[in-house]
């Protein structure tokens, strides 16, 4: 007979992984490799029930369950394997004048046992992107899906189960209350993907511990596309980004600055991309839903807010709502307040550049921003202007499918990186370490030496 499953509470389940972390196993380069197998494996093994679960909580299409969740992690995994060893490497650094027979490097420590919150969006990838990391630089890990999709946390709970060992790795679904009793413990160091407002109360948690984070958070992410724009490729560039999930990603467009001798033409050419693509939304099978009644609500209040270019069609029944432009946006829309992630685009006409750059500068720095123009200048002047995550020239999104760009915010959509290198830095300590040699030992710097002072400062000007 199979033993009882052990139920743990969390404050054992995290003692439990401490212990682990001390034996000193997760530090080997050929453990960490092995890991990352067992879990690409294991993902394998239930990827047809992972597809299942997007679809049964999101309505997400196979194809773009596979390409934005799956296809993802698999690519991040072997990218990981490969590299590693480099970057587990010591990195030798230079001395200056004063550190004749010393060496410096900086090692890679992991941290210890981290903390990995995630959000409902992309359920599955932003739950493992960031544990690929945390392996990769040799830490357990509790990992915690959002209960929006219930559906793809259990999947990921068995996928982490047949993967490690609860000491190692290890899921832990619940809502709001198991976060708050997960951030309670003391953390080596906590890696949260959701909103500002929770990331707020992530980063206070973890000050009452000096536990180190990672927020990635949202926030409103402009596209301007300017008068010299390609607008075609503006046109069909923006809607995939835009209802992509339905418009519920962390670096969807939010809203576009349009250049005003360019919105009519604008308009008309997203219109045909938008039906193009994803046809009404409400009754594309491939279109996402919202996620649930609230956040579907919340939606359908901005749409009284200015005039409907197109779109605007909603069924509550199956939490649809179809790609919608919006124009002649009221005064103090709460559209223009909120983060939308949802299917909704306003479209905003300006005159000068100047004015956009005072408009976004006026707001919280953007997760990411588009900018859509043939100028050089135009590029710029915007880059020189504007604070925000990252984004794209000529594109939207695609900044974050390079492993070899950090992706993270700035300010209020969040702080520090991730992907590719950089999420094993992240989770690792880059401890410093100075060799001195004891082959010899010049006396300057000691106070009895005649002269030191002479030295020292013809040295350190
Ligand atoms: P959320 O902040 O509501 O939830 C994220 C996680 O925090 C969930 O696991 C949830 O259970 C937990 N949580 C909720 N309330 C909590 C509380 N009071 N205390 C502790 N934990 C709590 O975010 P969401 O609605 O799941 O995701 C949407 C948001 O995430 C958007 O703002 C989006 O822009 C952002 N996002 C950012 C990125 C990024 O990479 N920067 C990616 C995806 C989503």
């Amino acid at each position: 007979m199979l033993a009882p499953i052990e139920q743990l509470t969390i404050e054992e389940l995290v003692q439990k992984q401490r212990r682990f972390f001390k034996t000193q196993a997760t530090k080997s380069l050929a453990f960490r490799l092995s890991m990352l197998t067992f879990l690409k494996e294991s993902i394998q093994h239930y990827e047809v029930e992972l597809i299942e679960a997007l679809h049964k909580d999101l309505n997400k299409s196979e194809l773009d369950a596979f390409t934005t969740e799956i296809g993802f992690i698999y690519d991040e995994i072997t990218r990981t394997k490969r590299e590693l060893k480099r970057w587990m490497r010591p990195k030798r650094v230079r001395g200056t004048a004063i550190h004749l027979g010393m060496k410096s490097e900086i090692q890679y420590d992991p941290y210890g046992t981290v903390l990995i919150l995630a959000p409902w969006n992309y359920p599955f990838q932003l739950a493992v992107a960031p544990l690929i990391g945390a392996i990769a630089a040799g830490n357990t890990a509790v990992v915690k899906p959002s209960e929006l999709t219930p559906h793809v946390a259990a999947v990921l709970t068995k996928i982490l189960e047949r993967a490690f060992a609860d000491r190692y790795v290890v899921s832990v679904e619940g809502d709001k209350e198991t976060a708050e009793e997960l951030l309670a413990q003391k953390w080596d160091y906590i890696f949260f993907t959701g909103s500002t407002q929770v990331g707020r109360i992530v980063n206070k948690a973890a000050a009452e511990h000096l536990t180190p984070v990672t927020l990635e958070l949202g926030g409103k992410s402009p596209v301007i596309v300017h008068a010299d724009a390609d607008l075609s490729i503006a046109a069909k560039r923006i809607a995939w980004g835009k209802w992509m999930n339905a418009g519920q990603t962390c670096v969807a467009p939010d809203y576009v600055l349009i250049h005003e001798s360019q919105q009519e033409a604008f308009l008309e050419a997203i219109k045909k991309e938008a039906f193009a693509m994803f046809g009404n939304g409400v009754g594309t099978k491939r279109f996402t839903r919202i996620v649930n009644e609230a956040h579907f609500d919340r939606l359908t209040s901005y749409l009284e807010e200015g005039d409907l270019f197109f779109g605007g069609d909603t069924d509550r029944e199956t939490l649809k709502m179809a790609p919608t432009v919006m124009t002649n946006i009221q005064g103090d829309a709460n559209v223009m307040k909120d983060e939308i992630f949802g299917p909704i685009l306003p479209v905003i006409p300006y005159r000068q550049l100047d004015e956009v750059i005072e408009f976004i500068s006026d707001r919280p720095h953007p997760l990411a921003l588009y900018l859509f123009t043939a100028s050089k200048e135009v590029e710029r002047l915007v880059m020189k202007h504007l604070t925000f995550g990252g984004g794209c020239v000529n594109d939207v999104i695609m900044h974050l499918t390079n492993p070899n760009l950090p992706f993270g915010g700035v300010g209020e959509s969040g702080m520090g990186a991730y992907h590719g290198r950089y999420s094993f830095e992240t989770f690792s300590h880059a401890k410093s370490i100075l060799r001195n040699t004891t082959a010899f030992d010049l006396p300057v710097r000691y106070p009895n030496f005649k002269g030191t002072e002479k030295i020292i400062r013809l040295i350190q000007r």
